[in-house]
C-alpha cells in the first residue's frame, strides 16, 4: 500500500515537473484565458474528481473566457513536509487557487503558506475550527452548525433521554451542542467514548452500554467504523424495533444498511447529496470509468457510493470558476498570475480579490445553494433527514441552516386516518409480462429464483417505489403475456387485466397503455411514461446521384437568364467598344500617324472576352475605355458572385445524399397500396383505430381487419418483418424508440397521433392507487424515471448501437456517379472542337485554291502530308506578304484570337 502511494506521488510529480518545465503563465487561447490550478489529494478519487470537475466546467461554459487548468498530486495524508514541498512547487508554476489537501494534519501548513502569499485556498473537508482563515473557503458546512441538526432531530422525535456514542475528540466538539439538553426540562444526555478492545472489537463496551437500559443513542462515528459498530450493535442484540439510532456522519447514504432493514430498528441518517440526482449519478459515472476504463458495472447504482467530499469538489471548482468569471468578464478586471516563491517576500496581489468575491458569490451546485456568510462558513444549505424502511433509506425530512426548521415529508405515521390503507410493510404481488425493455428474463448462466430471474424498466420502477413506499414485493409472470381483452358477450376480461379483477395479483406492470375501457375496468396510477402512436419503418434510401447534378446547383431560370445576361453583355461591349474613341487604337504604335486605326472589340472578341471572364480564365483582352471598364467591372462583380453561389451549391449537392421516403405519415401510409401495414394483435395500438371516428382511421381499420395475417402478436415479429418485407408496424413511441436504438436500418415515420401514458394497473378503488401515484410523481420529479430509461434503451442489452454509428459517419469521397456529367461535357467539348478545327482547316484551304487558282483535292493531300511531319514545327509562305496583306495578318492576328 505504500510502495503503491509513493509510485502515485512519483507519477504525479512527474506531471508537475512536465507543467513546470512548460510556460504555464496566463495564456490566451481561443479568447479563453487558462488559469492553473493546484490540488493536493491524498486518494484517487478526489484527484480524479478534481479533474473531471475541471473539464466538466470547461466544457459547459465555453462562452466564459476562462479555461482552468488542474495541476494535482498524490500526497499520502501524513506526510506534512511532502504536503508543503508541494504547495511550495505549485507556487512556482504560478496557479491562481490551491485545492485539497483533505487530510487534517497537513492542511494548517498549506493554509500557512497560502495566507502568507495571498493564495486562495479551498477546502471540502469536515473543519472544526472556530475561525476561518482569511486566504481560505470551505464548501464544507462547518459541523457546529450540523449539531443543531441532531439537537433539532432530538427535539422532534421528544427523547427525553439519550447516549451519545462518539468516536474522537472531534466528534465530541461537533456534538457540544446536545449537551445542553442534559438536566433541561428533564432530559438526560450521558456521552461515552467508544472503545474497542482489540482493533475493531467493541463487543464488550456495547453489551456494558446495553445494560444502562437506554434505547435512544446518537451514534457520533465515522462512516469507515458505522457499518462495524452496527453490526455488532445487531450482534448484541441492541437491533431491535425498542432500539433508535440517529448516524451523524453525512456520508450515512454509503452505508449498506440491507442487513438492518427488517430488524426494525429506527434508524435515522443525514445527508447532504441525493444519489439519485441525475447530475450526481453522471459524476458517478464519469468518476467510474475513469477509476476502471472499460469497466461496465452498473453505474447509476453505484451513485450512493459517492462521497460528500468528492461531490464538494464539483461544487468548489465551479465556485471558483464562476467567481474567476465574474471577476475577469468584460474585462472588468485582468487576473495575471504569478510565479511565487515559498521562501521570498512576494505575495500575489490578486489573490485577495479572488478570495473576496469567492465569499459572496452563490452559486446553484451538487449540494445545493453554495453561499457564505460574512464569516467565511456555508450558509443556507439543506440537509436531507433519512429513515431506514424495508426499501431502504428514505427521506422524510428536509432540514435548512439558516430556517432551521425540520419540514416533514409526509405527515408521521400516526398521523395516518385508520380507515386509508397503507401499501407500506406490506408485499404486493406485483404481475408482469415478458416484453423488452419493460420485463425481461436476465441474461446469465446461474440458475436464478424468485424476482431475482426478472430485470427491465418495469422492474426498476417497482422496485423504485418499493422503496420510496417500503413494501415487499413477489414478481410473479403473465405466462402468455395477453394484456387482456374484454369479451363482448359475457363483458368478462383476460390476460393480465382478467388477472388483476380476479384478484390474483395486486398490480400488474408492462407497457400497459391506460386507455378509457381498461380505465372502466380496473385503477390505473398516474402514467410512469408518456408515449403516441407512430409508425416502424425502414430508413428512407438514398436517390442515386443524377449524371448531370452538376447542373443541379441553379435552376433552369437561373441558367437560362445566365445565358441571357451573356449575350446581352457581349453585345452591349460590343457597342460600347465601337463607340468609345479610346477603344480606336493605333495598329503600329511606332508610325505617329497610322492611316488605320483598329478596334480590339470585334464581336467575336466582345464574345471571347465575356466567356474568358465567366470562366475565370481571362482573355488578354483589356478594356480601355471608361465604359467597357464599367461594363466589364460590373460583369466581373456578377461573375463573382454567381461562380461563388455555384460553387457552394455544388458543394452541398454533391456532398448530402438525397434520401426518399415513400411516405411520409400515417395518410400517405394508408393512401397508398404497395407496402402492408398493420399493429399489434388486440392491443390499445389497434383498439385506437378500431375506436376513432375518424374516416381516415376508420379506413385503416377497416384494412386491418381485412387482412389479420398482418396483425402480430409480438415486437421481435414485427420488426423482423419491418426488416425483410415491405411492411410497416403501427407502433407505440416508445417502443419505437428502443427498436431503433439497436436496429440502424430500421426508423420512425412521421409525428405521434396521439398522447397517452402507460400506467400501473390495480384493482378497482385499489388502496394502494394514491401512495403509488405520488411515488411515481416523485420519482418523475427527480429524474429517476428518466435516467432508467437511458439505462434501459440506450446502455443496456445493444443500446446505442445506431446512435455510435451515426457518430461516425464522415464526409464521404465523390463517386464518378457524382461527377460523371462534367466529364460527359468535356468529352463532347473536345470531339467538337476536333471537328471544328478540321472545318477550319478545310475552310482554309478551300479559300486558299480559291485564291491562287491551285486544285483543292492536292493542295489538302500537300497540307496533310505537311501536317503529319510532327516534327516540322515552321513553314514557309508561298509569297512575298504585301503591305497590304501584312494589313490583313495584323488585322487577322486581332480579330482571330
Ligand atoms: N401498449 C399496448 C397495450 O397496452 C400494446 C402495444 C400496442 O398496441 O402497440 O395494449
Amino acid at each position: 500500500m505504500k510502495n503503491g502511494r509513493k509510485i502515485a506521488t512519483m507519477i504525479s510529480k512527474v506531471v508537475l515537473v512536465f507543467w513546470l518545465a512548460g510556460d504555464v503563465s496566463v495564456t490566451r487561447c481561443a479568447n479563453r484565458e487558462k488559469f492553473n490550478i493546484g490540488g493536493i489529494f491524498s486518494d484517487e478519487i478526489q484527484e480524479a474528481a478534481f479533474k473531471i470537475s475541471t473539464s466538466e466546467i470547461n466544457r459547459k461554459h465555453p462562452e466564459s473566457g476562462v479555461e482552468l487548468v488542474p495541476l494535482t498530486v498524490l500526497v499520502p495524508p501524513t506526510d506534512v513536509l511532502e504536503t508543503y514541498k508541494t504547495a511550495c512547487d505549485f507556487l512556482r508554476t504560478g496557479i491562481v487557487g490551491l485545492f485539497g489537501p483533505s487530510s487534517a494534519h497537513s492542511s494548517p501548513y498549506v493554509q500557512a503558506i497560502c495566507d502568507a502569499k495571498e493564495i486562495p485556498h479551498v477546502e471540502t473537508r469536515a473543519d472544526f475550527a472556530a475561525e476561518r482563515n482569511e486566504s481560505l473557503v470551505n464548501v464544507h458546512p462547518h459541523p457546529g452548525v450540523l449539531a443543531r441538526l441532531f439537537k433539532d432531530l432530538v427535539r422532534a422525535f421528544e427523547w427525553r433521554r439519550l447516549v451519545v456514542l462518539y468516536e474522537g475528540q472531534r466528534s465530541l466538539l461537533e456534538l457540544g451542542s446536545l449537551l445542553e439538553f442534559n438536566n433541561r426540562k428533564g432530559r438526560k444526555v450521558v456521552l461515552r467514548k467508544l472503545e474497542s478492545v482489540d482493533k475493531g472489537n467493541y463487543r464488550a463496551f456495547l453489551s456494558e452500554v446495553k445494560s444502562l437500559g437506554e434505547t435512544n443513542f446518537v451514534l457520533a462515528c465515522s462512516v469507515d467504523v458505522l457499518e462495524e459498530v452496527l453490526k455488532q450493535l445487531q450482534q448484541v442484540g441492541m437491533m431491535t424495533e425498542s432500539y433508535s439510532y440517529i448516524i451523524t456522519d453525512l456520508n450515512a447514504q454509503t452505508l449498506d444498511l440491507t442487513a438492518f432493514q427488517y430488524a426494525g430498528t429506527n434508524i435515522t441518517a443525514v445527508r447532504m447529496l441525493d444519489p439519485e440526482q441525475i447530475e450526481i449519478m453522471e459524476m458517478a459515472e464519469s468518476l467510474q470509468k475513469q477509476n476502471a476504463p472499460g469497466s461496465d458495472l452498473p453505474v447509476l447504482l453505484e451513485s450512493w457510493k459517492t462521497k460528500l467530499e468528492t461531490v464538494l469538489l464539483f461544487d468548489a471548482v465551479e465556485l471558483f470558476h464562476e467567481t474567476l468569471r465574474n471577476l475577469t468578464v468584460d474585462g472588468k478586471k485582468k487576473i495575471r498570475s504569478r510565479r511565487i516563491d515559498c521562501d521570498g517576500p512576494t505575495a500575489w496581489n490578486d489573490g485577495y480579490s479572488i478570495i473576496n468575491l469567492m465569499k459572496s458569490t452563490r452559486i446553484r451546485g451538487l449540494t445545493g445553494d453554495v453561499e457564505f456568510d460574512v464569516k467565511g462558513f456555508r450558509t443556507n444549505f439543506a440537509v436531507d433527514v433519512l429513515e431506514l424502511s424495508l426499501g431502504g433509506l428514505i427521506k422524510i425530512a428536509e432540514w435548512n441552516s439558516t430556517a432551521r426548521k425540520l419540514r416533514f415529508q409526509r405527515p408521521q405515521k400516526q398521523s395516518k386516518p385508520e380507515d386509508r390503507a397503507d401499501v407500506f410493510n406490506t408485499t404486493l404481488t406485483v404481475l408482469i409480462s415478458i416484453n423488452p425493455p419493460y420485463q425481461m428474463l436476465k441474461e446469465t448462466t446461474e440458475k436464478l429464483a424468485g424476482n431475482e430471474r426478472y430485470e427491465g424498466f418495469g422492474i426498476d420502477v417497482i422496485d423504485e417505489l418499493s422503496r420510496l413506499l417500503g413494501f415487499n414485493y413477489t414478481l410473479i409472470e403473465q405466462e402468455d403475456g395477453s394484456y387482456g381483452v374484454m369479451n363482448k358477450t359475457t363483458g368478462k376480461w383476460d390476460g393480465m387485466m382478467g388477472a388483476i379483477i380476479d384478484g390474483k395479483a395486486d398490480l400488474a406492470i408492462t407497457d400497459l397503455t391506460i386507455t378509457s375501457e381498461r380505465e372502466s375496468a380496473v385503477d390505473f396510477s398516474e402514467p410512469f411514461m408518456n408515449l403516441g402512436i407512430s409508425i416502424l419503418y425502414r430508413k428512407p434510401e438514398p436517390v442515386p446521384p443524377s449524371l448531370f447534378m452538376f447542373v443541379s446547383p441553379f435552376s433552369f431560370t437561373v441558367w437560362f437568364m445566365l445565358c441571357v445576361s451573356y449575350l446581352i453583355v457581349s453585345i452591349a461591349i460590343f457597342i460600347m467598344g465601337r463607340l468609345s474613341p479610346s477603344e480606336w487604337q493605333n495598329p503600329y504604335p511606332c508610325i505617329e500617324e497610322p492611316q488605320h486605326l483598329i478596334n480590339q472589340f470585334s464581336i467575336r472578341n466582345s464574345f471571347w472576352f465575356t466567356i474568358g471572364a465567366l470562366m475565370q480564365q481571362g482573355s488578354e483582352l483589356a478594356p480601355i475605355s471608361i465604359s467597357t471598364r464599367t461594363v466589364s467591372g460590373f460583369w466581373w462583380f456578377f461573375i463573382l458572385t454567381m461562380v461563388s453561389s455555384y460553387t457552394a451549391n455544388l458543394a452541398a449537392f454533391l456532398t448530402v445524399t438525397t434520401l426518399v421516403a415513400p411516405f411520409k405519415d400515417i395518410d400517405e401510409l394508408a393512401e397508398q397500396k404497395e407496402i402492408e401495414f398493420g399493429a399489434k394483435n388486440k392491443g390499445a395500438t389497434a383498439n385506437y383505430f378500431r375506436d376513432s371516428n375518424l374516416t381516415k382511421y376508420k379506413k385503416i381499420w377497416s384494412y386491418m381487419v381485412h387482412h389479420p395475417e398482418l396483425m402480430l402478436d409480438d415486437n421481435d415479429q414485427a420488426v423482423k418483418k419491418v426488416q425483410n418485407e415491405n411492411y410497416a408496424f403501427l407502433m407505440e413511441s416508445t417502443t419505437i424508440e428502443y427498436v431503433i436504438e439497436r436496429h440502424c436500418t430500421l426508423a420512425q415515420v412521421g409525428g405521434l397521433l396521439d398522447d397517452k401514458g402507460y400506467g400501473i394497473a390495480m384493482k378497482k378503488f385499489s388502496p394502494y392507487r394514491n401512495d403509488i401515484s405520488t411515488a411515481i410523481l416523485q420519482l418523475q420529479e427527480k429524474g429517476v424515471l428518466t435516467s432508467r430509461k437511458i439505462k434501459w434503451w440506450k446502455e443496456k442489452r445493444g443500446g446505442g448501437k445506431c446512435s455510435a454509428k451515426a457518430e461516425n459517419s464522415e464526409a464521404t469521397a465523390l463517386d464518378l456517379q457524382n461527377v460523371g456529367g462534367v466529364f460527359l461535357v468535356l468529352f463532347v467539348g473536345s470531339i467538337l472542337g476536333v471537328f471544328g478545327s478540321l472545318a477550319e482547316f478545310t475552310y482554309h484551304i478551300y479559300r486558299r485554291t480559291k485564291r491562287e487558282k491551285v486544285p483543292f483535292k492536292e493542295e489538302f493531300k500537300k497540307e496533310l502530308k505537311f501536317l503529319a511531319q510532327f516534327k516540322q514545327n515552321v513553314r514557309e509562305t508561298n509569297r512575298c506578304a504585301t503591305s497590304s496583306d501584312k494589313n490583313l495578318i495584323d488585322n487577322d492576328k486581332y480579330n482571330f484570337q
